[in-house]
């Protein structure tokens, strides 16, 4: 059987999610006995521009960024959103929120006039060119990466949990986190971390993007029976729904 040639690529981002597959080892064998990994920048010297499979991690900030990802999209049969960096735009969105001069004044100073220094308003990989597939979280849970790889080898379309962390959360018995009077967005976000956060004493703030069609009224009634109000879950959500 031939083997999909996969590459892995990065972006803006700080390269945690590559560090879960790394870190996933035995398991990273037995899928390399399936694949064959032909680019991939922390893990291998090799170069290609032949592969069928990208996996691409981080955000786009640069025109440069935009072009590289253009190029990317046309060599790949399938392309992959790799972590909430590249899925929603992640923390690097919230650079949109301030003027990109002054940005660039506060990280760069005397030297944010030179053209090399360029930058530009944030973007997830969907906004600058077609994405078949994401993969979630802040980071990633290497066990849904190998989920999809293993769907792409047998001609299936993954298909990833489409109903809110709350869910997760009550199966794993926890303790809503309303009640010790934080602000929770598990009720909107897409599923699929088994609740990590909430099962280890915080709340979720969001990081795997929101379910798709969010209860916002049943949402808002947690809200109001916990005394809160949408400005408090606006807040929340600037971490990783900034736009
Ligand atoms: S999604 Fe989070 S862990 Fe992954 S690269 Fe971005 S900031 Fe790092
Ligand atoms: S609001 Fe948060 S803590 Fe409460 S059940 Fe949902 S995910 Fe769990
Ligand atoms: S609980 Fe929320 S913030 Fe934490 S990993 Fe899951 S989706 Fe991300």
């Amino acid at each position: 059987m031939i083997k999909p040639r996969i590459a892995i690529f990065d972006f803006a981002c700080c390269e945690g999610c590559q560090l879960q597959i790394v870190n996933m080892e035995e398991e990273l064998l037995s899928l390399l006995e399936h694949v064959q990994p032909v680019e991939w920048r922390e893990a291998m010297s090799d170069q290609s521009d032949d592969y069928d499979i990208a996996i691409v991690e981080g955000s786009i900030t640069r025109e440069e960024d935009a072009n590289r990802l253009r190029e990317i999209r046309k060599r790949a049969k399938t392309l992959i959103a790799l972590g909430a960096c590249a899925t929603l735009g992640g923390v690097n969105k919230l650079k949109n929120l301030f003027d990109l001069e002054e940005v660039k004044t506060a990280v760069y100073a005397e030297s944010a006039s030179l053209p090399i220094l360029e930058t530009a308003t944030v973007q997830a990989l969907h906004e600058v060119v077609d994405v078949d597939y994401r993969i979630e979280g802040c980071p990633i849970d290497a066990a849904e990466l190998t989920y999809v790889i293993k769907c792409l080898l047998i001609g299936r379309a993954p298909a990833p949990p489409n109903y809110p962390v709350c869910v997760e959360c009550k199966l794993a018995e926890n303790v809503c986190r309303y009640d010790y009077d934080e602000i929770c967005l598990g009720p909107i976000t897409r599923a699929g971390c088994r609740a990590r956060c909430p099962s280890n004493a915080f709340w979720c703030f969001g990081c795997r993007g929101p379910v798709d069609d969010p209860n916002v009224h049943a949402a808002t009634q947690v809200m109001e029976q916990y005394g809160k109000t949408v400005e408090d879950l606006k807040v929340k959500l600037t971490l990783f729904g900034t736009q």
